[in-house]
C-alpha cells in the first residue's frame, strides 16, 4: 500500500471506531486532512460542531483564524496536514476525558508515524500535553521544542484567541516569530537540544 491508501484506510477505521463512546453522539468522525507530503502537521484538540457536520478539521471560526494565521506566514491549508488529538466530537464541545484521549492515541500515533513530519504544531494545551504532559502552554507557547528528530511547536488554540485578547496577540506573534521555520521546516530540525521532561515517552 502507498501513503495515500494507508491514510485512507486509517480514516475508514477511524470512521468505524468504537474504542470509546464519543461516536454515539456524532455525525461524522474527523480523521484529518491535508498534504500527504507535508513537513508540518497541525494537531488541534477535537472536532467542534461544524467539523462534526462536515467531517473536516478546523472549518468553523477557529479554522478561519487558523487559515489567516497560515496565510500570514506564507502557507495555506494545502501545504500542511491538519488533524486533532480526538477524532469524534465530544458532546457540547466539552474537554476530552483521559480515557477518550487514551483510546484515540492509537489513531494519531499511526497518522504521525505515516506522515513523519519535521514539525508538529500543537494547538492548545490538550495537544501540547498529548506529547509533553508536564509542559504548560502559558510557558512554552511559540517556543520550538526538539524531541528526537521532530520539532514540536506549541501554539495557543485559535479558539482561545476569541476569548482573550492577550492570547490573540500572542498567537499572532508566535506565528510571526516562527515564520522562518514555517517557510523552511528543514531548518528547524537542526536546532536545539532534546527536551527532557522527566520520563516523557518518545514522540512516536
Ligand atoms: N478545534 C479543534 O481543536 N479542532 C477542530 O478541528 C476544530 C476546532
Amino acid at each position: 500500500m502507498n501513503l495515500a491508501q494507508d491514510l485512507r484506510s486509517l480514516a475508514e477505521q477511524i470512521e468505524a471506531c468504537k474504542r470509546c463512546d464519543l461516536y454515539k453522539s456524532t455525525t461524522h468522525s474527523v480523521p484529518g486532512e491535508g498534504n500527504l507530503q507535508a513537513k508540518i502537521v497541525f494537531v488541534g484538540e477535537a472536532p467542534g460542531f461544524h467539523e462534526d457536520k462536515q467531517g473536516k478539521p478546523f472549518v468553523g471560526n477557529a479554522g478561519k483564524l487558523l487559515n489567516s494565521l497560515l496565510a500570514k506566514v506564507g502557507l495555506n491549508r494545502e501545504d500542511v496536514f491538519i488533524t486533532n488529538v480526538i477524532k469524534h466530537r465530544p458532546p457540547q464541545n466539552r474537554d476530552p476525558e483521559p480515557n477518550e484521549i487514551a483510546a484515540c492515541r492509537h489513531w494519531l500515533d499511526r497518522q504521525l508515524a505515516l506522515l513523519n513530519p519535521k514539525i508538529i504544531v500543537t494547538l492548545g494545551r490538550w495537544s501540547l500535553n498529548y506529547f509533553l504532559p508536564l509542559k504548560k502552554i502559558s510557558q512554552v507557547h511559540g517556543v520550538p521544542l526538539k524531541i528526537n528528530k521532530t520539532v514540536l511547536l506549541p501554539m495557543y488554540h485559535p479558539a482561545a484567541a476569541f476569548r482573550n485578547g492577550q492570547v490573540a496577540r500572542a498567537l499572532e506573534e508566535d506565528f510571526q516569530r516562527n515564520k522562518n521555520i514555517f517557510q523552511d521546516p528543514n531548518s528547524a530540525t537542526s536546532m536545539g537540544e532534546n527536551q527532557d521532561e522527566g520520563g516523557q515517552q518518545s514522540l512516536f
